[in-house]
């Protein structure tokens, strides 16, 4: 299907950093890129919180705010970078005098609260290594997280303790210490030290381990090192166009890794300043944080842009966004649908990029000074070299050259953030690489001009009468239509034809779900999809399974058809 490109609509108010895509990938490289951080003093490596707080809080940003905290009871509280610094190295201060030393797990579970922000700060001063979990999770998913990272020491509130940790504590030897928020913390942190020295950290010393999203299977825990910060920094730069002056929010919780190498790190190692919103989604008051803060770049995802697609765009229009100048979006992808409609609400495109938890950082982008393609990915970042390619019978990687020819999209290794492992599944981790490539899991198309399409997850791709159907493709031509919100494609078996085309379809609100409208949408993919790719079978639901970051469910709503074992749902949204 050929959509219109959106020529570039000068939208951006200042000189993009990424002005132009050529000139940047030509004279970017990691080397210099290492170049625009401090370093650790004397030589002694490379840390990322020294590099997210202790420079700034030793230089002219010292009082400048750092995070803006919204509280959900409607507080607002101001982090100067110099006050995270100081209650990071009491944090850190504690961890050492319980005896956490480095490489040590600390995890926390919490909601988007200062004490996260400070534990992930200092855990990382300390050298240990921090793994935050998402507060929605229940006890089993605690459970198997807290073993497989042998979490030493876990930061949580009392109300979670007693829910969900308590009965499970029998079941987690390695953890040695719960520090709980309230009243024990304040007393453990007024009572250590401002003053910490980070020890000598290696570039390629464990910092964080992150759970991926679970879309296609059980979680796996991939780890990261301090270099890391290298990509988040100089990704913040390029793909989200950080800018001194800059108002950042993003949505993303810190349980998942958006939220913590943007919703943390590059933000703070760029100096911006960062607003953690402690609540959930609702789309009137995330337009009014909009508006009452100013926030001038904003990083969300698609399944929060498809929201506020469904109460339209009178909400927004009626909100002074003036201020805002860069939108960016990420997860899952993002309808064309979508790109259009953030013109329509806020005057300015939705910029969609992509990375996994895998790869720490931001690899492909949408830059603010380059025509959008609607549907597509964009181009990789300055630095990372991707490719469409096959894996030969024996196992070798096969670039695919062709334009818009299908494989699956893999990476050059080597860029910085780069995840190190899958904790304790080496072999699974191994099988990712062939010939200097990082295989992604992912399918796409690249066309002539270097863009890159998403087609699917190659678990989720369907094989139909001899065509590969991509279910984003098919999801995106549904929701074309007036009265879809949103849409879920899977492949359902089919003895004589392979499989399939199924939709799930969740309606706009106040549309009734009709045997009419049932017919008129089957036509209406015909018609844009052609009859071999259209879905042969349209299926209501209310809301389609999502994962807790909000990625629709495939193999969820494929297991429930066949009635099939629904495998771990440890990241299954509960219904609301
Ligand atoms: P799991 O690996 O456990 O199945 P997951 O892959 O959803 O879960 P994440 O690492 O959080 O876990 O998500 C990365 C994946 O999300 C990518 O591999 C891709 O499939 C999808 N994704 C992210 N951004 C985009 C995007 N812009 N367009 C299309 N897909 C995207
Ligand atoms: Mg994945």
């Amino acid at each position: 299907m050929t959509r219109p490109i959106l020529k570039d609509p000068c939208t951006w108010r200042i000189r993009p950093n990424l002005f132009s895509y050529e000139e940047s990938v030509r004279d970017f490289s990691w080397d210099k890129a290492r170049t625009l951080l401090d370093g650790l003093p004397g030589g002694r490596g490379l840390n990322i919180a020294h590099e997210a707080v202790v420079r700034h809080a030793r230089g002219p940003k010292a009082d400048r705010t750092a995070i803006i905290f919204l509280r959900k009871d409607g507080r607002v509280e101001d982090w100067t970078y110099k006050a995270l610094d100081q209650a990071s190295n009491r944090f850190a201060d504690v961890l050492k005098n319980l005896g956490i030393g480095k490489g040590d797990r600390v995890f926390t579970l919490l909601g988007r609260t200062p004490e996260l922000y400070i534990a992930f700060l200092g855990a990382l001063k300390n050298g240990s290594v921090f793994c935050p979990l998402f507060s929605a999770f229940g006890p089993e998913p605690l459970k198997t997280r807290l073993q497989l990272g042998e979490g030493k020491i876990l930061v949580t509130t009392e109300t979670f303790y007693e829910r969900k940790v308590a009965a499970i504590r029998g079941d987690l030897p390695a953890l040695r210490e719960v520090v709980l928020t309230g009243p024990a913390w304040e007393k453990l942190l007024t009572a250590a030290s401002p003053e910490f020295d980070i020890p000598a950290t290696d570039p390629q010393d464990m910092a964080l381990l992150h759970f991926t999203s679970g879309t296609t299977g059980r979680p796996k825990g991939a780890v990261h090192v301090h270099e890391a910060v290298v990509a988040h920094h100089a990704t913040g730069l390029l793909a989200l166009d950080f800018h001194d002056d800059d108002v950042f929010w993003c949505t993303a919780d810190p349980g998942w890794v958006t939220g913590t190498s943007y919703g943390i790190i590059s933000p703070l190692t760029n100096g911006v300043r960062l607003i953690v919103d402690e609540g959930e989604f609702d789309a009137d008051r995330w337009y009014r944080v909009l508006e009452e803060r100013g926030v001038t770049v904003w990083y969300t995802a698609p399944t929060a842009v498809r929201m506020m697609m469904r109460g339209g765009t009178d909400l927004p229009k009626r909100r002074n966004l003036s201020k805002l100048r860069f939108i960016a979006s990420v997860g899952e992808p993002l309808n064309p649908e979508a790109v259009l409609w953030g013109l329509d609400a806020f005057g300015l495109p939705i910029h969609d990029n992509w990375w996994q938890t895998e790869t720490g950082g931001i690899m492909i982008a949408n830059f603010p000074s380059m025509d959008i393609r609607p549907g597509s990915m964009g181009r990789p970042l300055p630095g990372i070299a991707a490719a469409v390619a096959r894996r030969s019978e024996d196992g070798r990687a096969e670039i695919v050259e062709e334009a818009g020819a299908q494989g699956e999209l893999v990476l050059k290794t080597g860029w910085p953030s780069m995840f190190r492992g899958y904790l304790n599944e080496d072999e699974r981790y191994r099988k990712c690489f062939a010939d200097g490539w990082y295989f992604t899991g992912d399918l796409a198309r690249r066309d002539a001009d270097g863009y890159y399409w998403f087609v699917g997850r190659s678990d989720d791709v369907i094989k139909s009468a001899g065509h590969l159907i991509g279910p984003f493709e098919v999801e995106s031509a549904l929701m074309e239509h007036p009265s879809v919100s949103e849409a879920g494609v899977i492949g359902k078996p089919d003895p004589v034809i392979g499989a399939v085309v199924k939709a799930f379809v969740s309606l706009k609100p106040g549309v009734a779900e009709t045997e009419d409208l049932r017919k008129d949408l089957l036509g209406f993919a015909r018609r844009r999809l052609g009859p071999a790719v259209a879905p042969k079978e349209i299926d209501f639901i209310k809301d389609l399974p999502k994962t807790k970051s909000g990625k629709i469910l495939r193999r969820l709503l494929k297991a429930r058809e066949l009635g099939l074992p629904e495998g771990d749902l440890s990241t299954l949204e509960e219904a609301k």
